[in-house]
Parts: structure tokens; C-alpha cells; sequence
């Protein structure tokens, strides 16, 4: 029953209808490679290395920790348990197929996937052939599922700023935007480890080589931490950018620029930046303009994949199936896929719309 003094919104046929979800031609911008290990995946090759994978991490419940330095520490520590049992060619080659072939079942029809090959190198004869092999098996998974994979190679900050011009060196011999090329440079983990302009140098050696920016910001740091990437990284894309929600001014801003934001919710909450799916400000960024794409970041780790956040869009959000349409557009828009492809794929999501 409606209270006295609240006026439903007009509800037209096509907010009812509840399409499948899982049918939307989607992109997904914000996955990261280890982050996207299925949990069968990682226990077999913990079982296939003989290593002992520490509790919490295999059932089936998300991590949650709180957003501060703790908080990260546990999530980090997760996060590595999972990255030491990727030894071999073979298992890295396996994380990409089988991302490659869970974005196609969700009705991705671009995967741009993260990877910062350094930790692996070791165990495949170096920087070069980490790279190498990730990007052939990018190509081999595109053509076998139907989904763009493109790779995108993120330096961390835990580690020193010129090991990040390195990363970027390398990936500008192998710049594009198609499958199995690198689409861009990024910057991940913690955003409160080191300065920011320190990665500048790097982010010139992608831009220089046609490799656009997308650093990681704006999900543990604030506003201020957003404006000091986009003045030293000079990103085309931000990995996250939630909370610049608190500003809206900077939020205009980066609209006005055409700078898409990965919105990843599931990350947000199991990473503590908001207590409750409810409170992750997808609708104020909607309503801003700026464009959005969702992601998953790390399924393994928040047990939450890319169709999860188009669900939380519909169920916690309450947008309707236009709504959803449009932010699945963006996803697409926000990618570097080309023109035609994106057209085609846009003509896909109007005719699921479109369908009773
Ligand atoms: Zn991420």
C-alpha cells in the first residue's frame, strides 16, 4: 500500500519486465587475473603445487574485511595464497580461458583483464614470456568463447616506480586494442602505498606507445586521491572511482572528460568502504553522467561475479531494465573496442530491450 503523500513513479511495460540479465550484451572492464580464479580452479593446482591453501579461502563465503590497513593486509594475504599456486604456463593459460569462458556464459562481449605478470615471470623464464603467454592464450580464448579478451598490464604500487616503466616498456611493444593485445596501462593495490606522481614517468612510456592510463583509485582514498591521479596518471579510464560521489564537482568534471569509472560494488562492500550493497552510490553516479562499467575485480576473493553487479543494479539499486540497458551501453562505450564493434554490439542491447 502506498503511504499518504508518495506518488509512484510512472512504470512502464519495459520496467517490468525483468529481462534476463545474463542475455545483456555486456562489457567487463575491471577483472583482475588471479582475482578471477575459480574456486575449483584453485584447488586443484594447490593440490597439483602440494600447497596448503590457508582456511577461508576455498568455502564459500566472501571476504570481508574492514577499509583500513588490517583490513588490506587480510585481503592481501588472501590474495597472494591464491597467486603462489599460478607456477606454470599451463595454470595461467587455464585462468584466462576459463575467465575468458565465464564472461561469455554472463554475456560479456569484451573482457579487458589486469594482469601484472611480474609475479609469475619466475616461474616462466621471465617478464617477457609471463606477458607473451597471457596474451596468446588471450587470443586463443577470444576466438574459442566469441568474447574479446584484451589485457591490460597494471604495475604495482608495492613495488618501486621503475620496475612500473619496465611493465610499461614492455607493454608497449605489444600495444593494440583488439583480443590478445595490450589495451592499456594501469596501477594496482593498495591506494594509500606511495605517491602518486612517482608512477607519472610510466604512464608517459604507455601513453607515448598509445596505451591509454587506468590506474586504480578513489575506492580505499577519497576525492583528493582522485585528483592527484588524474593530474599525474592522466587516466582515460579509473579503476573505481566510487567515492568520488563525495564531490560532486570532481565527479562533473571527470564526466565532462569523457573518464570512465569501473564501478565494481562487490569490491566496495567486501572491501569495507560501505557497510551494505545499499549504500555503494551507483545511482548518484548514474544521474552524474559521468560513464560507468561495471566489474567484478576479484570473484575468487568476493564470490561475486560480473552478472552479480547487474543484479545488485536491478535488486538493491532498483533500476529498471531501460536503466540497466543504458549502463550495460556504457560498459561498452567505456571500452577499447572499436566503433563498428561497439555499434554492433549496442544494436544487441537495444533488441534485448526490445524483446518482450
Ligand atoms: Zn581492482
Amino acid at each position: 500500500m502506498e503511504s499518504a503523500g508518495v506518488r509512484a513513479a510512472p512504470v512502464t511495460w519495459h520496467d517490468v519486465a525483468m529481462r534476463d540479465l545474463r542475455l545483456l550484451p555486456k562489457a567487463h572492464l575491471h577483472l583482475h587475473f588471479t582475482g578471477s580464479m575459480r574456486i575449483r580452479t584453485l584447488i586443484e593446482l594447490a593440490a597439483e603445487q602440494g600447497v596448503r591453501l590457508p582456511p577461508g579461502l576455498t568455502d564459500d563465503v566472501a571476504l570481508r574485511v574492514p577499509a583500513d590497513q588490517r583490513g588490506w593486509f587480510r585481503f592481501q594475504r588472501a590474495y597472494d595464497a591464491a597467486r603462489a599456486v599460478v607456477r606454470t604456463e599451463a595454470a595461467m593459460r587455464r585462468i584466462i580461458a576459463e575467465a575468458a569462458a565465464d564472461d561469455a556464459a554472463e554475456g560479456s562481449r569484451r573482457l579487458e583483464i589486469q594482469v601484472d605478470p611480474t609475479s609469475y615471470a619466475p616461474h616462466v623464464g621471465g617478464l617477457t614470456p609471463a606477458l607473451e603467454i597471457v596474451l596468446d592464450e588471450a587470443r586463443t580464448a577470444s576466438a574459442a568463447t566469441g568474447v574479446q579478451v584484451g589485457v591490460i598490464v597494471a604495475a604495482s604500487r608495492t613495488r618501486h616506480p621503475l620496475d612500473a616503466r619496465t611493465l610499461a616498456r614492455l607493454a608497449a611493444l605489444h600495444a593494440g586494442d583488439g583480443p590478445g593485445e595490450v589495451i592499456g596501462f594501469g596501477l594496482s593495490n593498495d591506494e594509500r602505498r606511495g605517491t602518486t606522481s612517482d608512477w607519472a614517468a610510466a604512464f608517459r612510456i604507455a601513453r607515448r606507445a598509445g596505451l591509454v592510463g587506468m590506474p586504480h583509485g578513489g575506492e580505499l582514498l577519497g576525492p583528493d586521491h582522485v585528483a592527484d591521479v588524474l593530474a599525474h596518471l592522466k587516466p582515460a579510464r579509473i579503476g573505481h572511482g566510487v567515492r568520488l560521489a563525495e564531490a560532486p564537482d570532481l565527479l562533473r568534471r571527470v564526466a565532462d572528460d569523457g573518464i570512465a569509472l569501473e564501478i565494481c560494488p562487490s569490491s566496495n562492500v567486501s572491501l569495507g568502504v560501505y557497510e551494505t550493497p545499499e549504500e555503494v552510490p551507483l545511482r548518484a553516479l548514474v544521474d552524474s553522467g559521468v560513464q560507468i562499467a561495471l566489474g567484478a575485480d576479484d570473484p575468487l576473493l568476493f564470490r561475486s561475479r560480473l552478472l552479480d553487479q547487474y543484479e545488485q543494479a536491478r535488486h538493491v539499486h532498483g533500476m529498471s531494465d531501460t536503466e540497466i540497458a543504458a549502463l550495460a551501453t556504457s560498459s561498452m562505450r567505456a571500452s577499447r573496442a572499436s566503433a563498428g564493434d561497439v555499434a554492433r554490439w549496442t544494436a544487441e542491447v537495444d533488441a534485448w530491450l526490445a524483446a518482450a
